[in-house]
């Protein structure tokens, strides 16, 4: 037998390779084996039909949060994980120098979703107090802490977390920024991950002194200083630039950082997110507007960004950025057959950005199977 399991007749689609059509997924010992039309049927232990669904690979999510205490997930993270085809994912931060051994901890003891983390420069993390911010004390910065930490967890750890925003650093300056940098630089030049909402500084003198492969994260929130400085009509000329030289700006949509009219202007003036993830936390799973990845996905499809493209942002580029390339978000052969089929079902789908405003969906991606390392590991119960 060539395969142990054979998904078939579902729409593909992986920009990674280029594909998109009907096909079949050959499957064996935990790997893409085949992709491609008609594929031996008669090769396989097991055959499950995709028709009508849409095939891709397991999402990656590069910004959201699992520990514990830290706008946890926590235990649940595969819950939320399995039932939206996210089956990678990123911690953003949640964690710091004094607790990341914590956040290995419970990632051996109680999830098999796919997670790295990045290592936020203060070392107390986010621990989710109404106190301050975590770097609003800068004694909490702990810049060799930070790095070394990266430098430990080279299996888990892949760049450095900073907050910037109101009551969350120390001064409202480049200076926190530039700090960042320098700690990304000596744990081993790892990205820098920087979220910025509602900031006191202009974005572009901040992200001046990111580098290319470095991460604006919240780029479509509705507040101060964003993409579109302080008019939010158009476009700042520095973002264009550091958007062509190489900065990612990812979409993380948060209970408070995704607001439908900049993203309307945004995606007219040419401005597509690098890689579109949630920031999603227990509330904003259970309460929204966040709810899932699929559904962030489906409010940028109402905006007209193409499938493909919204695909793409939420497979192979986040899994680059995380050092899965070839791996993983993607359905290539020899990758891990991570594998999520969904439903792109019609209707009218009332949904809810993080100021209040609403539109009606008439397309909503819905996962219906979802397939980690070859096996089933979600399959939506009947309806
Ligand atoms: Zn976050």
């Amino acid at each position: 037998m060539l395969y142990d399991l054979l998904l078939t007749g579902g729409e593909v689609i992986d920009p990674s390779a280029g594909l998109r059509g009907v096909m079949d997924l050959g499957i064996s010992a935990g790997k893409i084996a085949a992709v491609g039309p008609n594929l031996d049927a008669t090769q396989a232990r097991k055959t499950i039909s995709a028709k009508g669904r849409l095939v891709t690979a397991g999402l990656v999510d590069i910004h959201a949060h699992v520990f514990v205490n830290a706008h946890d997930m926590g235990g649940c993270t595969d819950h939320f994980c399995r039932a939206s085809g996210v089956t990678t994912m990123c911690d953003a931060g949640s964690t710091g120098s004094s607790n990341f051994a914590g956040l290995r901890h419970m990632l051996d003891k109680e999830v098999r979703t796919r997670v790295r983390a990045f290592v936020n420069l203060s070392a107390i993390g986010i621990t989710g107090t109404s106190r301050g911010g975590e770097l609003s004390h800068f004694p909490y910065a702990d810049p060799e802490g930070c790095a070394r930490t990266v430098l430990e967890n080279p299996d888990l750890a892949i760049g450095v977390k900073l907050r910037f925003g109101p009551g969350l650093v120390w001064e409202y300056s480049a200076e926190p920024v530039k700090m960042a940098r320098r700690t990304a630089q000596m744990a081993g030049d790892v990205p820098m991950m920087m979220h910025i909402t509602d900031s006191p500084v202009p974005l572009p003198d901040l992200i001046e002194h990111m580098k290319p492969g470095d991460i604006v994260t919240h780029c479509y929130h509705g507040r101060a200083h964003g993409i579109m400085g302080q008019e939010k009509q158009f476009l700042l000329p520095q973002v264009v630039e550091a958007q062509k030289a190489g900065i990612i700006f990812d979409c993380a949509h948060g209970r408070n950082h995704f607001n439908f009219r900049m993203i309307e202007r945004a995606l007219d003036q040419g401005f597509l997110p690098d890689t579109i993830s949630t920031d999603l936390t227990m509330t904003s799973a259970t309460k929204g507007p966040v709810w899932d990845l699929p559904t962030t996905m489906t409010k940028l499809l109402h905006f007209g960004l193409p499938l493909e493209e919204i695909i793409r942002r939420s497979t192979s580029s986040p899994a680059k950025i995380m050092g899965y390339e070839g791996t993983v978000g993607t359905l290539k052969p020899g990758a891990n057959a991570d594998v999520s089929v969904f439903e792109l079902r019609d209707g009218n789908f009332e949904l809810r950005d993080s100021d209040g405003d609403t539109i009606t969906a008439k397309r909503r991606l819905l996962a219906q199977l979802v397939l980690k390392d070859g096996r089933v590991w979600y399959e939506r119960p009947g309806e």
